[in-house]
């Protein structure tokens, strides 16, 4: 069995929070003086381990086993979303440094090496992802050129602050074999059903809609109920709609979100002459989005003759991302190894993995997450769910290098 040392785990984890601690969490926004120090530190723990470590001009760091031909790629991200927690993202850049280095020190003789990865910016602060995307496919220059932050800034610039023009790391499909992600739940469900470990079985697709609906502005009362062209009773009845015919149509594991609705002019005195609300709904099955997206079209398009008209607009659409169903099954069997049965959960959130699966099988493993927060300062994991984590995780890596065939094809 895989062995690796927990305290050094959490000693590693406790001291890259250290680097831009805000209270009992972390603000280290990607580009920041501090996230660029947690990457050089995290260069420097590679090297000092043995690997072939740099960050390169996306801000993207790799730690290569030099010795091994072929690799399993394991990271995450050590960026934060401001004031955020201490895990999200570091505890699988951590775990990976863990895992890799005590493979390395246990003499593996395996051809298969571990790969360190943290990825650059995948909570978005420039644009989402920006690591996992330049590090697989590549990003567009027009879309760096015009990527910026809440503040303005553009991305540009703040690639800048990286100071080097050391070239991209890329996915190197001859060498990189997989790639694996650990993370917390950032949700409630672990923790619900006295669970530990969750395999991910895909990561949710999103669709997002502007509802507008257009009606007459009128006095409110001197205009009988039954002459007013109200947008904003319209599109609470299109809310109420939405309440009641989802449930009917959406799967087990959909969900969908009314997180904004506005009235104009808004006055308590005037009828409502436009008003909008933004829906989502995220599912990791295209069937069902598809689904779902065509009841929508289609009360939207019967609302034509009512005395409110209601148009849809697509905000976005980010497609769902399968994972690997035998990688899946490799880090089940190594969770029962240690007496755990794995839960089998979709990620609601994005994650840089849902980039990776679409060059090479990807997996990704969740401990539970205290009361389900997240993305805050009282984001927190039990040491002990840290530890076992990272034990199931070295253990699935270990059974893969015995037996790559479990590997599977994509995805
Ligand atoms: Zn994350």
């Amino acid at each position: 069995m895989a062995s690796i040392n927990g305290d050094r785990l959490l000693a590693d984890l406790r001291e890259l929070a250290r680097i831009g601690a805000y209270q009992t969490g972390v603000d280290r926004i990607a580009f920041s003086a501090q996230d660029i120090e947690a990457r050089r530190w995290l260069v420097g723990k590679l090297k000092q381990a043995g690997f072939d470590a740099s960050m390169d001009r996306a801000g993207n760091v790799l730690g290569r086993d030099a010795g091994a031909p072929k690799a399993i790629l394991i990271g995450s991200h050590t960026d934060t979303v401001p004031k955020g927690g201490w895990l999200d993202g570091a505890l699988g850049v951590i775990y990976a440094l863990e895992i890799a280095r005590s493979a390395r020190e246990a003499k593996s003789t395996s051809e298969i090496g571990v790969d360190v990865m943290s990825f650059q910016d995948e909570e978005g602060s420039y644009l989402s992802c920006f690591g996992s995307r330049i590090f697989c496919d590549g990003v567009a220059n027009s879309e760096i050129e015009s990527a910026q932050a809440k503040d303005g800034t553009p991305l540009v610039k703040a690639l800048e602050a990286l100071a080097t023009e050391a070239p991209h790391h890329r996915l190197d499909p001859n060498r990189h074999l997989c790639y694996l992600e650990a993370h917390i739940e950032q949700g409630p469900r672990l923790e619900a059903a006295s669970q530990r470990i969750a395999v991910v079985t895909g990561l949710v697709g999103i669709r997002r809609f502007r509802i507008r609906a257009f009606g007459r502005a009128d006095h409110a009362g001197t205009t009988p109920m039954n002459m007013r062209r109200d947008a904003g009773a319209a599109l609470v009845a299109f809310a109420g709609w939405v309440a009641s015919e989802f449930p009917r149509h959406a799967g087990p594991e959909t969900v969908w979100n009314i997180g904004s609705m506005t009235f104009l002019p808004g006055a308590a005195n005037v009828v409502p002459d436009q008003a909008e609300l933004v829906l989502e709904f995220r599912d990791t099955k295209t069937a069902v989005l598809d689904l779902l997206e065509a009841k929508v079209l289609a009360r939207v398009e019967d609302s034509a003759a009512a005395s409110a008209r209601l148009e849809a607009h697509p905000l976005s659409r980010i497609l769902p991302a399968d994972m690997s169903s035998s990688l899946g099954a490799v880090i089940a069997l190594a969770a029962a190894g240690f007496g755990e049965k794995a839960m089998f959960i979709p990620s609601g959130a994005g994650h840089d993995a849902m980039f990776v699966a679409r060059s090479i099988p990807a997996a990704m493993l969740f401990v539970p997450s205290i009361g389900g927060r997240s993305h805050h300062i009282s984001e927190n994991t039990s040491d002990a769910d840290i530890v076992l984590g990272c034990k199931v995780l070295a253990e699935a890596v270990s059974r893969l290098q015995a037996n790559p065939s479990a590997i599977g094809s994509n995805p």
